[in-house]
């Protein structure tokens, strides 16, 4: 039976992200659900590569939190600190809670609103045409990304992308990583691995010395570096000693943060042993969606439903027909896993996930 009325449990989901915004879907008819998340909209994070060469691509994948939140309150703000029973955000709202799911994932510096992020696309776009030569800093998947995206997109381009590392791709197999740099080069990107760029230290405007003291001459540059994790705020609330030493918070087997039977943490935050992916933060919102329904209607300890952790697969796009994919116990690249990732970059499904229609898809895409 549906929780109702005055009865309905309060569950607070912080961070709407790929976990967060599943979760407070899943649960929004079962619970009174608040969402808080420091801007109004959920974005499909790895499809904003291909927004940049495509931004009319962002009016699929930048969504509204109330386009699938129909019937829960979003409060656009961070938060701030948590207490054993509310939460505080920046703007000065304390929000009690019966349950909590903490899904802060990374903290990116984006806009507030969806028109400004596609209006940011939108310029990002415009740089990367009216250059001739583009410097790409970082090769983990947002770098090789947005190579593969510009080599396909505007051939005419000279990309050069530089890694710190000693071969892209680190947070997976080196097999993928050469099958992508083999890629990269075949398309004319210039790869420069084992050196980095300081971006505060390039005195001509367009010229930049990486740390092997080579010149590289380009229009514009994109940083694509990890982002930070989005757990400091929480060293100094009741979750402090969760954290591990490398800021992520400890769960148990059901999700829950370590010691704490209402506080549930999903997604990139967590401390669980698999790759940092999206389509595993969205199983974790699954899991603890029904942990949480399982709890709101009394259910024993032992009813809760375990999260196993998932296997090391991961598909990085090369443009928009092909990708280098790493399974359980194959790794392959070409237009096998580029017709399951790169034509529409699971953009339909994600939306399907969120109760939403494939949305309008651009005519790049249709004619693929
Ligand atoms: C280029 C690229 C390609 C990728 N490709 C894939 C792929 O093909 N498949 C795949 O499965 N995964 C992929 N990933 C990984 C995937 O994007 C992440 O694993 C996923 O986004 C994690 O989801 P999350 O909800 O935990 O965190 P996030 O998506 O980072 O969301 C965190 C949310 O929390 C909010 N937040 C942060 N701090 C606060 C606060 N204090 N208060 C309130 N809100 C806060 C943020 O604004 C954000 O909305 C890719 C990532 C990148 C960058």
């Amino acid at each position: 039976m549906e929780n109702s009325g005055e009865s309905r449990k309060r569950v607070v989901v912080i961070g709407g992200g790929l976990a967060g915004s599943l979760v407070a879907k899943t649960l929004q008819y079962s619970a009174d659900v608040t969402l808080i998340d420091p801007k109004e909209y959920f974005e499909i994070t790895w499809a904003n590569l291909r927004t940049m060469v495509e931004p009319s691509f962002g009016e699929r994948t930048v969504i509204n939190h109330r386009d699938y939140l129909i019937n829960g309150r979003i409060i656009t703000s961070t938060a701030t600190n948590i207490t054993e029973n509310e939460v505080v955000t920046a703007d000065g709202h304390f929000i009690p809670y019966d349950y909590l799911v903490i899904a802060t994932g990374h903290v990116e510096h984006v806009p507030k609103t969806r028109t400004e992020r596609l209006n940011h696309y939108q310029k990002e776009n415009q740089q990367i045409k009216s250059a001739k030569s583009i410097l790409i800093v970082g090769g983990g998947p947002s770098g090789v990304e947005l190579a593969g995206e510009i080599a396909v997109d505007y051939p005419d381009k000279k990309v050069t992308l530089v890694h710190k590392g000693s071969r892209l791709l680190e947070f997976i197999g080196p097999k993928a990583a050469d099958k992508a740099l083999n890629w990269l080069r075949s398309h004319r990107v210039e790869v420069k691995l084992g050196q980095s760029v300081d971006l505060n230290d390039f005195s001509d405007e367009g010229t930049y010395v990486t740390s092997a003291g080579e010149t590289i001459l380009a229009d514009c540059h994109f940083l694509c570096i990890g982002i930070p994790l989005g757990s400091s705020w929480l060293r100094e609330t009741v979750l402090k000693d969760n954290l591990d030493n490398r800021g992520r918070l400890m769960v148990d087997e059901n999700l829950r943060v370590k010691g704490h039977k209402n506080i549930f943490a999903i997604g990139d935050i967590t401390d669980i042993p698999e790759a940092k992916q999206g389509y595993l933060a969205q199983k974790h919102a699954l899991v603890t969606a029904k942990n949480i329904k399982l709890l709101m209607d009394g259910q024993k300890e032992s009813k809760l439903v375990t999260y196993h952790p998932g296997s090391a697969i991961a598909i990085v796009s090369l443009g928009r027909k092909e990708a280098v994919a790493q399974f359980t116990f194959v790794t392959i690249s070409g237009c096998i896993p580029g017709m399951i990732k790169s034509k529409d970059l699971f953009v339909t499904k994600t939306r399907k996930d969120r109760g939403l229609d494939a949305g309008n898809a651009s005519s790049k895409n249709k004619g693929n």
